[in-house]
């Protein structure tokens, strides 16, 4: 059978979205937000054609209290909520790591999936063991010294139980193993030893297969994708997904397959949408080094100023997604090229639906209640949001035919014939601008705007 996974997922309290507003003392409201998010997620998953996704936060106690009051195991390891079983719920989480790297500390991301909640008691006395403060925080931070100790503590993680599996989450944004932020070419240069047994890795919303492609490490590892979502928003639960192929629906079942690189497709963001793709700096930016409101840079990896120094404020530019997986190809012995390397496995690429509509109704707000109207709409005539990525166009036409606004539909043909582009591309934290209707080429972008240093800029050019 296929099922549709999301595996990196958070709940209310891991920070990032409402969890700011849930203090600790407000523990019965606590509750009631968390609950809320599980039904929600519940309700809204099915929607997008998703049929499993993970707990997120699984160590954390309020949290894990409340999964183990409001799910019920159905298959081994696989959770539905009590009398409401639209969607299948999988134990996870994920935890900060941080080692030195030379004198610099490294942090990396990694999710973690358990077989049961016993194995979670046995994880939480480790990060107990190790003092961190996992009590206070639903995303906490194992701090180790070198790479080695990294070793260490996460092959006492997967020792717990052989059916544990940890997955280096969204591998190339800052926070992610090959990404920017202290830069390494290598996976042991912070996992150490227990690289090799890291099999399956995250490729997150600023990578494809098609670019992690150029990276000969991970030519024999398995690629997955996932929302990392921290709210049940439908322009966030599932924005990226992972089909497997599976003989048994079962905890053990989803792990063999992502093992055993059973992948079907990932579905994925287009890597130029991603916060992280191009190197550059924001406008607006206050350090390193002062960019003006409308002062900004970003550059095609063939177009980087010498040494990454941005022409605007010389200080180092963040360092896109693109130029690291060439940098790491070629750290790695080859130099390889954009397309030269087919992809290990399938992937289409797509748009959100939510992300479509607003584009084309010109509503920011991705949560506005016109944008969820219509995505019910034409969801119901469809079917879930998944199916219509792999619909043929023409059945696409009759099903919505004078029900749907055509501008609506023929931007799904458009994206689903892959006629879109994101111009301004994403670079230093800024997500991508969506344009429906023409493809895009990132090889020659060279775009500085600085009203004050003209002068300067000449010389990086
Ligand atoms: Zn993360
Ligand atoms: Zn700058």
């Amino acid at each position: 059978m296929e099922l549709a996974i999301d595996i990196h997922a958070h709940s209310v309290f891991a920070g990032g979205t409402r969890a700011l507003q849930i203090s600790p003392e407000k523990k019965k409201e606590n509750r009631k937000i968390a609950i809320s998010h599980l039904e929600k997620t519940n309700f809204t998953m099915p929607m997008k054609g998703i049929d499993l996704i993970g707990t997120g936060d699984s160590q954390f106690s309020i949290w894990t209290d409340i999964l183990k009051e409001n799910l019920v195991e159905n298959e081994k390891g696989i959770f539905t909520l009590k009398n409401l079983s639209h969607t299948s719920f999988i134990l996870q989480t994920e935890i900060i790591f941080t080692t030195k790297i030379g004198k610099r500390s490294k942090i990396t991301h990694v999710i973690f999936l358990f077989p049961h909640f016993s194995s979670i008691d046995m994880f939480r006395d480790l990060l107990d063991s190790w003092e961190v403060k996992h009590k206070k925080m639903a995303r906490p931070f194992v701090k180790c010294h070198t790479p080695n100790q990294v070793s260490d503590r996460i092959n006492a993680i997967l020792d717990i139980d052989p059916w544990i599996e940890a997955i280096p989450a969204h591998i190339m944004t800052p926070q992610g193993v090959f990404g920017s932020n202290i830069r390494i070419n290598r996976l042991d240069e912070f996992f150490g030893d227990v690289s090799s047994r890291l099999r399956v890795f995250e490729t997150g919303l600023s990578a494809d297969p098609e670019f992690l492609a150029l990276i000969p490490e991970l030519d024999d590892r398995v690629l997955i994708s996932n929302s990392d979502a921290h709210s049940s928003a439908l322009h966030r639960m599932g924005r990226e997904f992972t089909v497997i192929s599976l003989d048994n629906f079962d905890y053990n079942g989803i792990i063999s397959a992502l093992r055993n690189n059973k992948i079907v497709y990932t579905a994925e963001f287009p890597p130029e949408e991603g916060r992280f793709f191009l190197t550059g700096h924001r406008a607006g930016r206050k350090s390193p080094g002062l960019h003006g409101e409308n002062e900004f840079c970003y550059f095609s990896p063939k177009h980087v100023p010498k040494k990454d120094v941005c022409p605007i404020c010389q200080k180092n530019l963040t360092v896109g997604v693109y130029q690291r997986c060439i940098e790491i190809s070629k750290e790695q012995g080859e130099n390889r090229e954009l397309g030269s390397t087919k992809p290990r496995q399938e992937f289409i690429r797509m748009v959100p639906l939510i992300d479509i509509l607003s584009h084309v109704l010109k509503i920011k707000t991705k949560t506005a209640k016109s944008l969820i109207k219509n995505y019910h709409k034409i969801t119901e005539l469809l079917g879930p949001e998944k199916v219509i990525w792999q619909m043929d166009s023409n059945e696409i036409v009759n099903k919505t035919e004078s029900r749907v606004d055509t501008k609506i539909i023929n931007a799904i043909l458009e994206v689903k014939a892959g006629n879109f582009t994101f111009d301004v591309p994403g670079f230093d934290g800024v997500y991508g601008s969506l344009v429906i209707g023409k493809k895009g080429n990132f090889e020659e972008i060279n775009v500085i705007i600085s009203s004050q240093k003209k002068q300067q800029l000449d010389k990086y050019l």
